[in-house]
Order: structure tokens, then C-alpha cells, then sequence
């Protein structure tokens, strides 16, 4: 017996997760200089952060040697006037993923269950079997989520049901009317975990405000990021707006001091700079029409994408994804997700899009 083998089986058989390749990896193996390859493998912000949030990042660090305040007093103010909520119902979580383990920790036990969709993100089914509860996966409908379906899933022993809207890694999108009625008709005791990390890349026409809703449907939990559209992916910053009783039992699981003063800092300042957001989601309008149009040029089907990032099927995804490395163009396979035919490439600045298109068709 090895301290190993105690370790419960549901911990075993866990999977790790599969993060895009770093820049420095690539460059070890491949020798090409690390200013030569382009990364659009992580959905992260080509336009860097604001700012004004890299400078309250930059003073923050003066203040490296104290503990951040725990209960997020300035970042908490400040998004509570911007979503309309008591600060009552917020939980600050280190990257939207600390709220997604928060949240299983909080409501799913070894004999529950957490329903989800195929194809949709990949912490869902981990921080369900790290708590040693049970994944219902629902197959998916046009790459994306089938409410219906995902509604008549839940068992008994159901606690969670996550929503991605946009889905990441297909991109795909539920209108807002669409999941309101769904909200309607699931069981109050079952927390509704809808995912809104690309919200901020929504064309104004789609736009929905989920948290108005957690009045009527207090089971409805919204998790939200500024990893994506503000930039801060590297610093860690997501938040929860929930009912005040289920953000309360959430902040209590969650580690005392789980964001940085850094990140706290540059939430507040990276939240006051629309200006920049707005940026952010033009040039991500600008690259999913570039990149969309070469896929139809070239004939390669490709999912309509309303997040950062576009999902093509180019056929034998690992043998293009090597001939893309080999030239120093680093995106995302899919075969995890059961999509070993696509790739789902992240949306850079136009250049990097090129360099991303060239390479492809040389791999093609
Ligand atoms: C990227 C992503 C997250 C988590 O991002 P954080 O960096 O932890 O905020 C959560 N949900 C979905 C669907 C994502 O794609």
C-alpha cells in the first residue's frame, strides 16, 4: 500500500486537464525563437490588458507583503453597481474556474450528480469527479447545448446543471429568451450554473441580462471573467452573482485569501476602462470574419462562433495540428472533446490571424 493508492478512486481516475502550449514549450522543442511563434491556442486577449489595469497591477505589488483583503471590498463595490446587485451576492473567485470548484465543492457529494453538454467545457466533468459526484453528459444538438434534453437529464440526485454561453469550444449560442423559459422549468433545488466567460464578445443584438433573472430563479448562479475580454487571464480574476444565500455558503468553501491584492487591483481598473472592451470585441468581430472567410475559401466547415476563438474541422486535426507547430503556430486540438476532426483556433490580432492562415495552408 503507497500513501497513492489511498487516495480515493474518483481522485485516480481523474484526467488531467489539457491547457494550450506554452510559448516557452514550443520554443525548447522546437528551437523557434519565442517572439516568432504565435499562440491562439487559450482564448486569450490579443490586445493584452488595459492600461490602466496594468498600472493599479503595477502599484498594487507595493503592497505584495500584506494579505489581500479577503472579502474583496473595492472589486465587489465596484461590480455590484456595475451588474446591480447587493455585494451580498457576489463571490470573487481566482479565475471564473475557482468559482466552477467552488461551487461543486459547495453543492456536490460522492451520490450526486452535475448535468452538462457534450462538447462543452472540460472543468465541468473535472470538478464534478474531483468531488467524487456523478457526470450526466447530454449529447449535444448542432455542437451546441439541447436544453430539452438537459432538462429531462436531471435525476433526483442532481445539485448542478451547467450552462457555457456562449460554449466553449464550439462556440455556439443560446438566445437569452431561450434559457429564461428553460430556468422556468427546472427544479428550484438545482443550481444553474450559466457560464458567461465570452458575454462581453456578444454582438449588442444578442445581448441578455441573466442576472436580472436570479430575482425570479434564486437557483441561478452567473459566472463571469475577466480573464477574456478584459485580459486577465494571467492574473486569475472570475465572480459569481448568485442568490445572497448561495453566494454565503460559497464564500465560506472558498479559501480565505483566493485572489491576489494584483488581481483585486487591476479588477477595479480594468473594470472602469470600457473604452478597452470595446476594443477587445472589434477586433475580435474583425478576425472571426477574416478567418471565416479564408475556412469557406478553402472549403473547411467551421461552428458560427460568438466567443474569441472559431472552431474548424480540417480533417486529421493532430497531423495539421503538427504541421501548424513545426511552423510555430500554436492552436488548440480538440480531440479531448471527442473532436479529433477539429481545431479550435483563438481569435489574435489580424497579423497573427495571417500567420495562423498561411501555415494552415501549408498544412493543408
Ligand atoms: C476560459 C473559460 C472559463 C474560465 O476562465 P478563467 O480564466 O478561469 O476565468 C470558464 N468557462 C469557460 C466556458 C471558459 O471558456
Amino acid at each position: 500500500m503507497t500513501v497513492a493508492t489511498r487516495a480515493p478512486a474518483h481522485i485516480r481516475s481523474l484526467s488531467p486537464y489539457q491547457p494550450g502550449k506554452p510559448i516557452s514549450e514550443l520554443a525548447r522543442e522546437t528551437g523557434i525563437p519565442e517572439k516568432d511563434i504565435v499562440k491562439l491556442a487559450s482564448n486569450e486577449n490579443p490586445l493584452g490588458m488595459s492600461q490602466k489595469a496594468k498600472a493599479a497591477a503595477a502599484a498594487a505589488l507595493e503592497e505584495g507583503n500584506r494579505y489581500p483583503d479577503g472579502n474583496a471590498f473595492a472589486l465587489k463595490a465596484a461590480l455590484a453597481k456595475k451588474v446591480g446587485v447587493d455585494m451580498a451576492q457576489l463571490v470573487i473567485g481566482n479565475g471564473s474556474n475557482d468559482i466552477l470548484e467552488i461551487a461543486t465543492q459547495t453543492f456536490l457529494t460522492p451520490g450526486t450528480s452535475a448535468v452538462f453538454a457534450q462538447y462543452s467545457f472540460a472543468v465541468y466533468p473535472l470538478a464534478t469527479l474531483a468531488r467524487g459526484a456523478t457526470c450526466i453528459q447530454v449529447p449535444a444538438q448542432n455542437y451546441g447545448h439541447d436544453l430539452d434534453a438537459m432538462r429531462a437529464a436531471i435525476t433526483p440526485d442532481t445539485r448542478i446543471l451547467f450552462i457555457a454561453n456562449p460554449n466553449n469550444p464550439t462556440g455556439t449560442f443560446l438566445p437569452g429568451n431561450k434559457i429564461e423559459a428553460f430556468l422556468a422549468q427546472i427544479p428550484q433545488d438545482v443550481l444553474v450554473v450559466l457560464d458567461e466567460a465570452y458575454t462581453e464578445f456578444l454582438p449588442p443584438e444578442s445581448r441578455y441580462d441573466a442576472i436580472a433573472w436570479i430575482k425570479k430563479f434564486p437557483n441561478l448562479l452567473v459566472s463571469r471573467t475577466l480573464c477574456k475580454a478584459y485580459g486577465l487571464a494571467g492574473l486569475r480574476l472570475g465572480y459569481a452573482v448568485a442568490h445572497p444565500e448561495v453566494a454565503d455558503l460559497m464564500n465560506r468553501v472558498r479559501q480565505p485569501f483566493n485572489v491576489s491584492v494584483v488581481a483585486q487591483a487591476a479588477a477595479v481598473a480594468a473594470l472602469k476602462d470600457q473604452d478597452f472592451v470595446e476594443k477587445v470585441a472589434e477586433n475580435n468581430r474583425r478576425g472571426i470574419a477574416q478567418l471565416s472567410a479564408v475556412f469557406d475559401e478553402l472549403g473547411l466547415e467551421w461552428i458560427p462562433s460568438f466567443g474569441n476563438f472559431i472552431t474548424v474541422r480540417v480533417g486529421d486535426g493532430a497531423k495539421v495540428n503538427q504541421s501548424l507547430l513545426a511552423q510555430g503556430v500554436i492552436v488548440r486540438p480538440i480531440a479531448g472533446y471527442g473532436l479529433p476532426e477539429w481545431l479550435r483556433v483563438s481569435v489574435g490580432l489580424p497579423e497573427e490571424n495571417a500567420r495562423f492562415i498561411e501555415a494552415l495552408r501549408r498544412a493543408l
